[in-house]
């Protein structure tokens, strides 16, 4: 049986990663139908739009895509595609598991840490009211007068929703990957002791779900302590689960942990579909240069893989991946000791020596 998988190119370096992993899960002998769709700045050029109907559509009936990165224009009128895609599919759960691989540089090892951040909520809501808008003095006011502190008249101002209901799916789910991974320990991650009403109803929630996984370890941790101790003893750490603002940044900085954003993949899931994709963006700087790292893409369709339960083909790509990472050969130039090393190859290149070592008998 085949399966129907959505492809989406994305912009910038988007495309020449979307083809590279494509070719990796083939390799892995799995059979797929593609469905390739576009999203991002060059099809609003052409279609007025950054996330044509028709890329939402086939998410919706295939319920499983691959997805390249996408620009975010600064200053447009228009939303992030990828906050757009979160919201519209109801993509609850980003994960993003940082493992460390033999032969990536990196100042630490054997970090395995997985963040898993609530993507739907929080200050990503997208409820913003602009700077010197009527409705936005109309909101000043009725926050005065309900009380609320006083804030400036020339305030912009971003709302930052955190729900009962969003929280316990996030932190449900949480619990319920740590223990189909068999991993030991959930940490919460917050800011409760300022923001009360928000962080920490999500503290309190987190809680009350903890309850019923005796099986696994909670604790909870202040965003900024964490920050730290990330970077002073993560083998503290196994899974974390965060509101979305924090989510973002702490991948980030585990992606760092594990050596930088070319080997960092990631999930969205929802109760329908799942969308695949990198942590990094389009680096637009590098388009069409056959340069850039495919490892964080083709690591995330080993993530889609797992999730189809084509537990074999994840196996033998991952192993692939990490054997051409730790031989250093094949490899591109963020991936050598001196990033300008002769000997590097292209993005299709080290995706070609993942794609072989994938379909030999590993
Ligand atoms: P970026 O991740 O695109 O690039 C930052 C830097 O990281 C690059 O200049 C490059 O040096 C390095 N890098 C990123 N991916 C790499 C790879 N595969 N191999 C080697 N090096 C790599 O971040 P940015 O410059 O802040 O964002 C560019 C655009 O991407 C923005 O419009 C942003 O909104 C968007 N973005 C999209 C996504 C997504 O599609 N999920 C995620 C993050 C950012």
């Amino acid at each position: 049986m085949a399966y129907n998988i959505t492809l989406i190119k994305g912009d910038g370096i988007g495309p020449e990663l979307a083809q590279a992993a494509k070719m990796c899960v083939e390799a892995t002998g799995v059979k797929v139908v593609w469905d390739e769709v576009e999203a991002g700045i060059d099809v609003m050029a052409k279609e007025g739009t950054p996330l044509p109907e028709r890329t939402i559509e086939s998410v919706r009936k295939n319920k499983l895509a691959l997805k390249a990165p996408v620009t975010t224009p600064v200053g447009t009128g228009f939303r992030s595609v990828n906050v757009a895609l979160r919201q519209v599919l109801g993509l609850y759960a980003c994960v993003r598991p940082c493992k460390s691989y033999e032969g990536v540089r990196s100042k630490y090892r054997n970090i395995d840490l997985v963040i898993v951040r609530e993507n739907t909520e929080d200050l990503y809501a997208g409820i913003e009211f602009k700077q010197g808008e009527e409705k936005t003095k109309k909101l000043i006011d009725e926050i005065s007068a309900l009380g609320g502190k006083k804030i400036l008249p020339d305030s912009g101002i971003s709302i930052k929703p955190i729900s009962i209901q969003g929280t316990e799916k996030i932190v449900t789910y949480a619990f319920e990957y740590a223990r189909k991974h068999k991993r030991k320990k959930v940490s919460a991650v917050h800011k409760a002791n300022i923001m009360k009403f928000t962080d920490g109803l999500f503290l309190e929630v987190a809680r009350n779900v903890a309850k019923k996984y005796t099986d696994i370890e909670f604790n909870d941790v202040i965003v900024d302590n964490m920050c730290m101790q990330l970077v002073q003893k993560p083998e503290l750490y196994d899974v974390l689960v965060l509101p979305n603002l924090y989510g973002d940044i702490i991948s980030d900085l585990c992606a760092g942990l594990v050596g930088g954003l070319g080997v960092a993949p990631g999930a969205n899931i929802g109760a329908d579909s799942a969308v695949f994709e990198a942590t990094h963006g389009s680096a637009p700087k590098y388009k069409g240069l056959n340069k850039v790292n495919p490892t964080a893409l083709i690591l995330s369709s080993v993530l889609m893989l797992e999730h189809m339960g084509e537990l074999e083909a994840a196996r033998k790509l991952e192993a692939a991946v990490a054997a051409v990472i730790k031989e250093g050969k094949r490899v591109t130039y963020d991936m050598k000791p001196d990033r300008n090393d002769p000997t590097a190859v292209g993005t299709r290149e080290m995706a070609e020596e993942i794609a072989i070592k994938a379909n030999s008998k590993f």
